[in-house]
């Protein structure tokens, strides 16, 4: 099998299921215990703390462990909001980007159903980028918290994310980021980018489902969103993951020191498999930025065909991707992400996904490329 949806889960790595296993195992208790069994736990968590605050470029007191990054996106953009508005009852309407992950979308709408807010989304061009002037605009003194995601899960279009932090600081606007997809590829120092809070997930980068974190600047404001006895410094009660924070700190610090060659080398393999792709499959389309994307990440739509039957037939030659994000599969609805880059409905529906971790070789997507032409030309002669 050739696992071509690295962006939907990974297996965990050796190298994190040892650093975890003693927490698992032997080292169990209860980081809030005071005897030394529930301070060895305490120590682990402080230390996965501590290396993930160096990887970030931050201090530890500004990382909140959570169950992934989903949670970490409520916890950013419903903790936020909600404790601005609390100070300041003004500050009434959310900015998102139009190609935001469901776990930002749906918490930027909670609150507009909930709590009175008003959201406002700033559009992407063809390529999924959004344009610093459009972002600017969206801004408004009324404006709690703006977000906008690092790399987008389903073409891999990076953003300008620096200079879109810069827009909103500049204002006094606290700016999220989710990162999840950007971890192990592009730079996370949170002082350089800018960012206020930035969100992470375990899962896509070697450690086990379940565990992530959110990253929110010392002066921020935080109102909780699961209360109960104030672990976390009270931002996020519930006895912490210990293992699952172990295994992400490892996870991401081996991520983060990919080298730079590292990523050319899997940039390149993307664009031979990109070029091939094009090349042999008559009226392909390659969706997101040319250039402006994550190296793991090649996105296609292929008019004339339904991306179910293309997947399905990949998958009998071995080939395992998907069309689109995970949480959307099996829907019929052409993706929100695609038709707000403004590709038609129809072709929107004949997407696909192929994405990889630093593992992958050229025979790898050698083969994947030819199984890509046969798949789609056997799905069009029998009609899409
Ligand atoms: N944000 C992005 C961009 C993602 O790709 C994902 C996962 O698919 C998430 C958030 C959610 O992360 P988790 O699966 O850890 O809840």
């Amino acid at each position: 099998m050739i696992f071509l949806d690295a962006a939907a889960t990974t297996p965990v790595r050796r190298e994190v299921l040892d650093a975890m296993w003693p927490y698992l195992t032997g080292e169990f208790g209860n980081p809030s215990s005071h005897h030394t069994l529930g301070e060895a736990a305490a120590d682990a968590l402080a230390g996965a703390r501590s290396s993930i605050a160096a990887v970030l470029g931050c201090r530890a007191g500004e990382i909140t462990f959570t169950s992934g990054g989903t949670e970490a996106d409520n916890l950013a953009i419903k903790g936020i909001a909600l404790a601005r508005q609390a100070a300041n009852p003004q500050l009434s309407r959310v900015v998102i980007s139009a190609v935001e992950h469901p776990a930002v979308e749906e918490s930027a709408r909670y609150l507009e159903r909930f709590h009175g807010f008003a959201v406002d989304v700033v559009p992407v061009d063809g390529e999924g980028l959004v344009r610093p002037e459009a972002f600017r605009a969206a801004l408004r003194p009324e404006t709690a918290v703006a977000s906008v995601m690092y790399a987008n899960n389903e073409v891999g279009t990076v953003q300008p994310i620096a200079e879109l932090a810069a827009l909103a600081r500049g204002l006094g606007i606290p700016f999220h980021t989710d990162a999840v997809q950007a971890a192990g590829w592009l730079p996370l120092d949170t002082k350089a980018l800018g960012v206020d809070a930035m969100s992470l997930s375990g899962h896509k980068i070697g450690a086990p489902k379940g565990c992530g974190l959110l990253f929110v600047r010392g002066r921020i404001r935080l109102e909780p969103l699961v209360h109960g006895g104030g672990q976390e410094r009270g931002r996020r009660s519930g006895t912490e993951n210990v293992a699952g924070a172990v295994g992400l700190a490892t996870a991401l610090t081996l991520a983060q020191a990919r080298q730079a060659e590292e990523r050319r080398r899997v940039a390149a393999l993307r664009d031979m498999f990109i070029g091939a792709v094009l090349a042999g499959v008559p009226g392909a389309v390659l969706t997101g930025h040319p250039v402006d994307r994550l190296p793991s990440v090649a996105s296609f739509c292929f008019p004339g065909t339904s991306g179910e039957s293309v997947l399905l037939e990949l998958e009998r030659q071995g080939v395992v991707c998907s069309s689109g994000s995970a949480c959307a599969a099996g829907s019929d609805a052409p993706s929100p992400v695609l038709t707000a880059m403004g590709i038609a409905p129809e072709t929107a529906q004949t997407a696909i996904r192929f994405s990889f971790d630093a593992a992958v070789t050229e025979a790898d997507l050698e083969a994947a490329a030819a199984a890509v032409l046969d798949a789609v030309g056997r799905v069009r002669a029998l009609g899409g």
